[in-house]
């Protein structure tokens, strides 16, 4: 699977766009960003500082300034991506930036205008111009999907019912990565067909948002494109390579203002840029190099770009400034931020025959379908040579399968038109023949009529089958076939050409860059020195440029703990009013919610680290449970409930009462002699002393009665419960009574009194 795996760096390219009419208006200070293109440096000024101060520079792999074109920045920075993902590896551009710098500019830009138009239709044109282009031996499919992100929630923008869509959720997949469940992926044919797509989407994208302009400055949009491409190797099968294109615009990267908001609002504020401080911690992560752990987890962006960032991709980074003086701190911020990303290491490998290429599923289809045809054309024919025995060769099925599709089509319609006429001209025989009786003739019609139509209905199945076919095939691009009709060899020459100039470009800046470096380092072991003055000039000189790095670093470092300091405290705030309101809720819950219920909703809780948030478990087990619960426990089998085994033998045994299931109390009516006649009061003092308990005519009594109780439903006894039930009566007839007898032979001293008054 792994090929050409080698680790490379995350591209980054800065772009600085022009004044607006209103910052030009504003005052007469200019940018703040000046641009070496040649050196790829951007030096940011900064307007409240003292002008001794010195200017911060960075450099990056590219540069564009406030003049640049559309078309240099992809030539220069995009297209050699493309190039990688066409040729099957993992690719992710994404602008970065405060909002209204450019990022939409940048990647989307004005369609309709050759001039301004961005990456992403730029992208469009190039795949579809290499597949055009490419040999004939390669097939391809093109897949489109487009998302957002907002408040961390998933959304599917091609999803018609946009608006009220549920949000998507993240799984992971060993092979391919963390992908996004249910989202919807288009086919897409041709340039037309993938423009379409992100029109759609950008639609969806607008009707969901109230306010276009806060809710594009809010949330991420993603747009997808899987290029998957056969070729057969020098095994003769055919291999599968799949590039996956990420397009990237983030959200406005400027800091939220948390100050004033509360409650719910102020959760909402803190999952609004909740993704892309996580981008931040991802990237300080990975260009840090010495902390084991990435967050990628802590929130969906940075799971869905995980293989972007220091994994299996190639990615470009392009940030977008804007050079007015009031934005110079968003500005550094943007800066900082895309230099610590240049520090990432991504490890790119050709993704080559995986497990869900879509298009072996496809080619497996057109196949099957293929085989289907030929086999239903095959039949008819068959069939046709039984009847008529006509003249059709004998390996039919090799032969059609040779031919073009158009052919097995037409010749599938002709048999069709052949057999019906066959058909019409047989009935009107067996109108027109004389011989046969009339009921006959009828039967023979009927016969002829039913073949009619079973012919249609087959001819109506094979025409879907045809159809369902084409529709397959024609997803599938096949190179060297002419999708772009405009392009011609003089424009293919251009275009070749300024990829060249494009090339050589990169190639310039990056020497430039490598002496600059080497310089710095080099410079006193080249130098000779005639004099010792010289010596002391020269030594002067590069102590004055050490000593300047030296203070810019000082300031750097000032900055960044003033940074570090005012996020701190921004977070202590966030912090205090949570922790404000918590306690608020706990005061709630501790004295107004009854502590038993609060027991029974906690042990239901369950934390959902997918979606990062607590979910009452279920009262009901899942669907496939439910069905079990209510069968009858195997303890429970012939009993009414779950019964334990030391149950089973006492109610066996006729033991106490609590084992019985039912009829714990027998309510007939005792037909014993009142047993109080047998006390003698006047006798003896001790009532107590129970003369009945063991009398024999009660325990006839009783025997009796449990019998007849037995005898009597004959078909309960069938049941085992039943007859266990049997058994305990039977077998207790003393416990029975001794119970009843303790009702009645219990007499306190008053109820003596009483009984013997009555007697
Ligand atoms: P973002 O998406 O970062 O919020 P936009 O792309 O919407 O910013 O840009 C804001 C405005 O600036 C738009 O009107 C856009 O046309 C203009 N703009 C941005 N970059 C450039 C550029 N390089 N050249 C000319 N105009 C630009
Ligand atoms: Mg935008």
């Amino acid at each position: 699977m792994s090929k050409n795996k080698s680790s490379e760096s995350v591209k980054v390219v800065v772009r600085c766009r022009p004044l607006s009419r209103k910052e030009e208006s504003n005052g007469p200070a200019g940018g703040i960003v000046q641009m070496d293109l040649r050196l790829g440096q951007v030096i940011l000024r900064n307007p409240r500082a003292p002008p001794s101060e010195p200017q911060k520079t960075f450099t990056f792999d590219a540069v564009y300034d406030a003049n640049s074109k559309q078309r240099e920045l992809y030539d220069e920075s995009v297209r050699p991506l493309i190039d990688s993902v066409l040729g099957g590896f993992n690719g992710t551009i994404f602008a970065y930036g405060q909002t209204g710098t450019g990022k939409t500019y940048t990647m989307q830009g004005a369609w309709l205008d050759p001039e301004r138009r961005g990456v992403i239709p730029n992208a469009f044109d190039h795949i579809f111009t290499h597949i055009s282009r490419s040999q004939s031996d390669k097939q391809y499919l093109v897949r489109a999907s487009y998302l957002e992100i907002y408040r961390e929630e998933v959304r599917d923008l091609l999803d018609p019912n946009h608006g009220n869509a549920r949000a998507l959720e993240l799984r992971e997949n060993p092979d391919t990565g963390v992908y996004v469940q249910d989202l919807t992926s288009c086919v897409c044919k041709s340039i037309k067909e993938i423009e379409e797509v992100m029109n759609v989407g950008n639609q969806a994208r607008a009707v969901g948002a109230t306010d276009m302009n806060e809710h594009s400055s809010r949330s991420h949009a993603l747009f997808l494109i899987t290029v998957e491409c056969s070729q057969p190797g020098p095994d003769g099968r055919k291999h599968i390579r799949v590039g996956r294109l990420n397009l990237v615009d983030l959200a406005g990267s400027e800091r939220q203002a948390k100050t004033g908001v509360q409650g719910e609002r102020l959760k909402e504020a803190a999952k609004i840029n909740l993704s892309l401080s996580a981008l931040g911690n991802v990237i300080s992560a990975l260009a840090d190099g010495r902390s084991g752990h990435v967050p990628y987890r802590d929130s969906k962006l940075t799971r869905l770009l995980q293989d972007s960032l220091g994994g299996n991709a190639k990615t470009v980074m392009v940030a977008t400034l804007g050079p007015a003086p009031q934005h110079y701190d968003e500005t550094l911020t943007t800066l900082r931020y895309a230099n610590r990303a240049k520090n990432i290491q991504n490890q790119p490998r050709v993704n080559e025959d995986p497990k869900d290429a879509l298009l072996r599923e496809f080619q497996r289809e057109i196949a099957r379908l293929r085989a289907q045809l030929n086999h239903r054309k095959w039949r008819s024919k068959q069939k046709s040579e039984q009847v008529e025995d006509e003249s059709w060769d004998g390996d039919q099925e090799k032969e059609i399968e040779d031919e073009e599709d158009e052919e097995v089509e037409k010749e599938g319609e002709d048999y069709m038109k052949l057999e019906e006429q066959r058909l019409e001209r047989e009935k009107e025989a067996i109108r027109g023949d004389q011989d046969l009786i009339p009921d006959e003739k009828q039967k023979l019609l009927g016969e002829k009529e039913r073949m009619m139509v079973d012919l249609r209905k087959e001819q109506e199945a094979t025409e879907q089958l045809t159809a369902k076919y084409k529709a397959m095939e024609s997803k599938l691009l096949v190179g060297g076939k002419n999708i772009i009709d405009h392009t011609n060899e003089q424009q293919k020459m251009l275009e070749i050409k300024r990829q060249e100039i494009a090339e050589q470009t990169r190639k310039e800046r990056e020497i430039q860059q490598q002496v600059l470096i080497q310089d710095e380092e080099t410079l006193e072991l080249r130098e000779t020195f005639t004099s010792l003055q010289q010596e002391v000039e020269a030594k002067t000189k590069k102590l004055k440029k050490l000593y300047a790095k030296l203070q810019a670093i000082k300031v750097e470092i000032k900055d960044v703990n003033d940074e570090h300091v005012r996020s701190r405290q921004e977070l202590e705030q966030t912090q205090n009013e949570l922790t404000r309101e918590l306690k608020f809720k706990y005061l709630i819950i501790e004295n107004f919610i009854p502590p038993e219920e609060k027991n029974k909703i906690m042990n239901r809780l369950v934390f959902d680290p997918e979606e990062d948030q607590w979910k009452f478990q279920s009262l009901v087990p899942a669907e496939s449970k439910s069905s079990q619960m209510k069968k009858r426990p195997a303890s429970a089998v012939g009993y009414k409930r779950p019964i334990s085994q030391y149950a089973r033998v006492a109610i066996a045994m006729g033991g106490h009462s609590r084992y019985r299931a039912e009829n714990i109390m027998f309510l007939e009516l005792d037909m014993t002699p009142p047993n109080t006649a047998s006390v003698d009061c006047s006798k003896d003092g001790e009532p107590n002393q129970s003369p009945s308990v063991d009398s024999s005519p009660t325990k006839e009594k009783g025997v009796r009665k449990s019998q007849s109780w037995c005898q009597t439903p004959k078909s309960m006894t069938s049941s085992p419960s039943n007859v266990s039930l049997a058994a305990c009566h039977t077998a207790t007839p003393a416990a029975a009574h001794g119970r009843l007898t303790d009702f009645s032979v219990r007499p306190t001293a008053g109820t003596q009194t009483h009984h013997h008054h009555l007697c």
